[in-house]
């Protein structure tokens, strides 16, 4: 697998883009079927022109035509989120075949922040009083189910069992693919400041990852 293009995210966890099909002149090209006149050559300016018409009027069909495949590595929770973007074709790893490693999310001392007030699904700006305290409760507890995992898996108990006791921190790697117009979808929900604060990190590098392959696709995002 092709890993060059890679943005690490989190404190173990990756977005990589393993394949592209298509580029920032292709849902031009695509479009112009309409009035069937594909052949004709044009400059790179009147493609960048005709892709951001078709963005404003929403005509957003070629856009489909552009795939993007990446592969990355998250913690369930995270996963969980982004799994519910339906348009996207997912491969997960299966933790029924391979035994988990112990690879789990701690955040950051300054992701530790408390229950936003105005936003109820969501964190305030304001840090608790011991993030570190946080992180060793994260820690310990987290270790605490790995041990209990490993000791089940020792017993003897299908990985497909053993499994429930694991923590939804614990990272996980999938294949996500989607195409352009669906993933500008994405990147709008997952990047506003409702969306978890990790959700946002990814789809922040989901979108630096694009942003030189469909820069005019992508430039309200900037
Ligand atoms: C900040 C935030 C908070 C959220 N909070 C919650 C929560 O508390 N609980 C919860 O359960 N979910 C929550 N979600 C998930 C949210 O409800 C959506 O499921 C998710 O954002 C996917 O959006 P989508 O359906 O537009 O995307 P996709 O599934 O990628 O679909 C893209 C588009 O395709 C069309 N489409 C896809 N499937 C269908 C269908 N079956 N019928 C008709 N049209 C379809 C729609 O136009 C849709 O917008 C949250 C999402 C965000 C961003």
């Amino acid at each position: 697998m092709d890993l060059t293009r890679k943005i690490d995210v989190l404190d173990k966890g990756f977005v990589a883009i393993t394949d592209v099909m298509g580029d920032d002149t292709l849902p031009a090209r695509v479009a112009r079927t309409s009035f069937n006149n594909v052949d004709r050559p044009r400059s790179v300016e009147a493609d960048r022109k005709l892709v951001r018409y078709l963005l404003r009027h929403k005509h957003t069909t070629p856009l489909e035509f552009c795939q993007i495949r990446y592969y990355m590595k998250l913690p369930i929770f995270v996963a969980r989120q982004i799994i519910r973007h339906r348009t996207a074709s997912v491969n997960e790893i299966s933790f029924r075949y391979v035994q988990a490693s112990r690879d789990f999310y701690v955040p950051q001392e300054s992701f530790m922040l408390t229950q936003s007030e105005i936003n109820k699904q969501g964190s305030s700006e304001i840090s608790v009083s011991d993030p570190a305290k946080c992180q060793e409760i994260i820690t310990q507890i987290s270790n605490q189910a790995f041990d209990a995992y490993e000791r089940l898996v020792n017993e003897g108990l299908a990985l497909e069992r053993a499994r429930i006791v694991l923590p939804v921190n614990t990272y996980t790697e999938w294949y996500w693919q989607i195409d352009l117009h669906n993933l500008l979808h994405f990147l709008r929900l997952r990047l506003d400041k409702h969306a978890q604060l990790e959700a946002r990190e990814y789809a922040q590098a989901m979108l630096e990852l694009i942003k030189p392959i469909f820069p005019t696709a992508t430039e309200n995002f900037q």
